[in-house]
């Protein structure tokens, strides 16, 4: 996107509006979902010895799914706990599924990413944290750091500047923090207290420390936010000026996730009101210099993110954008998911699950997916349209041997009507997608979705803003 795109362009009130309907957010194609247990460990492991001697780089997921306390719009999977000694045998099986992966994938493959995700990373200590890296590293052939990815999801309250050091020692060099809204009134609703001095003293610490690309989560749409107060939320983050901000709309949906439930439906902002909180931020961040990469996510122009964009070589996996080339990913812990030898693969979601797999010597993985050549099809074109905004019909006929107008008649006819509403331009060679449609690109993937075409997913996504 280019960087003078303003808000008017980006954001059209009539268009959201009409174009308000539940969908997926296409970190994977096919989506969860889709996925099922006629795919389990045997079959994961029959990948991992496949691919094994392969030379493409490695992508690394790890989860760490414990809370100490829990923040009521979450979404995420978790186990809200206090008993911090429940993470010591989480370490040992983490541990052993690191040996297990390593013996059967062979060392070989460089990795290039890393990312720490949960639950809460730092609810782990000190020595826990090395004492994962230190196996990972030993197992593993990481590129060295200036080429590498390594990121962690930070909560400031289970962080102080030791952790930061510590983090950068074992050899993170990329952080995303939870902020969501400074405002204390909104703090308390959702049970997430952390005060300003806390997060920017963290933040800090982090640049000290040769952090780079440093994200920050803001959430809209959370009780008692109004324009004003989320204006101040946005200004603290702006001045501190993070190379990334993802800037989430919160999906209340209390029956799919329990602690959504003590959240008071009367004290959440109006459909009208949320719009407005959503325009405003984005005004206010392009205004800062922020670029709209998409779905959510903001970066500086000259961040990795931007760069990778505007070269075309922008990728969506499970953690959002990445400048990583469509690495194969390896997931580990509970609920984690991977994508290797062209199926996704995802591990058991509780612990004793996880942890007797383990005991009895195999991949704790529960469920998977494979793809067909049909859904590599419609997963490239729906990557390439998240990431470029754009289409270019020849380079995908050629790559899969289609001709992409014949065999997508169906979605273009789909398209046909957004064209006339102006979301996109579409062309006898390609699609490009126009400002407005940015903001709903959402929607004009799920053109391409077959799965969904297939199934009535209504229902089971959050809305698109
Ligand atoms: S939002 Fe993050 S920190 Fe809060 S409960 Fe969920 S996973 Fe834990």
């Amino acid at each position: 996107m280019d960087a003078h795109t303003d808000t008017a362009a980006l954001f059209d009130l009539a268009l959201i509006r009409k174009y308000d309907k539940a969908g997926p957010r296409y970190t994977s194609y096919p989506t969860a979902p889709m996925f099922h247990e006629g795919i389990g460990a045997a079959d994961y492991a029959a990948s991992l010895a496949r691919v094994g001697a392969a030379a493409a780089p490695l992508s690394l997921y790890l989860h760490v799914p414990f809370c100490d306390t829990v923040c009521y719009y979450c979404g995420c999977s978790k186990i809200a706990t206090k008993q911090r000694h429940r993470a010591v045998p989480y370490v040992e099986y983490l541990l052993k599924e690191i040996d297990l992966l390593a013996d059967t994938l062979g060392g070989s493959r460089p990795v290039t990413q890393l990312h720490w995700g949960g639950g809460t990373p730092t609810f782990l200590n000190e020595c826990q944290i090395r004492a994962i890296m230190d196996r990972l590293h030993s197992r593993f052939a990481f590129v060295p750091d200036a080429e590498g990815e390594y990121g962690i999801e930070i909560d400031p309250r289970e962080c102080n500047a030791n952790t930061v050091r510590v983090l950068r020692e074992v050899g993170f060099n990329r952080m995303s923090m939870g902020v969501q809204d400074f405002e204390p009134k909104v703090q308390k609703a959702v049970n997430r207290i952390q005060s300003k001095e806390e997060t920017l003293a963290v933040l800090e610490e982090a640049r000290k420390h040769g952090f780079q690309s440093i994200n920050i989560d803001l959430m809209y749409g959370l009780p008692f936010q109004t324009v004003e107060s989320f204006d101040r939320t946005l200004g603290t983050i702006i001045d501190f000026s993070p190379d990334r901000i993802a800037l989430f709309n919160y999906a209340h949906l209390p029956h799919m996730f329990m602690p959504q439930r003590r959240i008071d439906e009367g004290d959440l902002p109006s459909a009208a009101e949320k719009l407005k909180i959503l325009e405003h931020s984005i005004d206010k961040l392009l205004a800062a210099g922020y670029v709209f990469i998409g779905m959510d996510h903001f970066a500086k122009p000259d961040d990795e993110l931007a760069v990778a964009q505007r070269q075309g070589k922008l990728y969506r996996n499970f953690q959002g954008y990445s400048t990583h080339a469509d690495a194969e990913l390896v997931g580990l812990g509970i609920t984690s998911i991977g994508y290797v030898d062209g199926t996704f693969y995802q591990n058991i979601k509780d612990l004793d699950g996880y942890y007797a797999a383990l005991d009895a010597g195999e991949f704790p993985v529960f469920r998977g997916y494979r793809l067909s050549d049909e859904d590599h099809l419609r997963r490239h074109v729906i990557m390439r349209l998240m990431c470029d905004f754009a289409l270019d019909y020849k380079s995908v006929d050629k790559q899969f041997g289609i001709d992409f107008t014949a065999h997508f008649a169906d979605g273009l006819a789909d398209l046909a009507g957004m064209a006339e509403d102006g979301l996109v331009q579409l062309r006898d060679d390609g699609l490009t997608v126009l400002p407005a449609g940015r903001m709903l690109i959402r929607n004009i993937a799920m053109v391409f979705d077959e799965h969904l075409r297939q199934k009535a997913e209504e229902g089971k996504f959050s809305k698109v803003i």
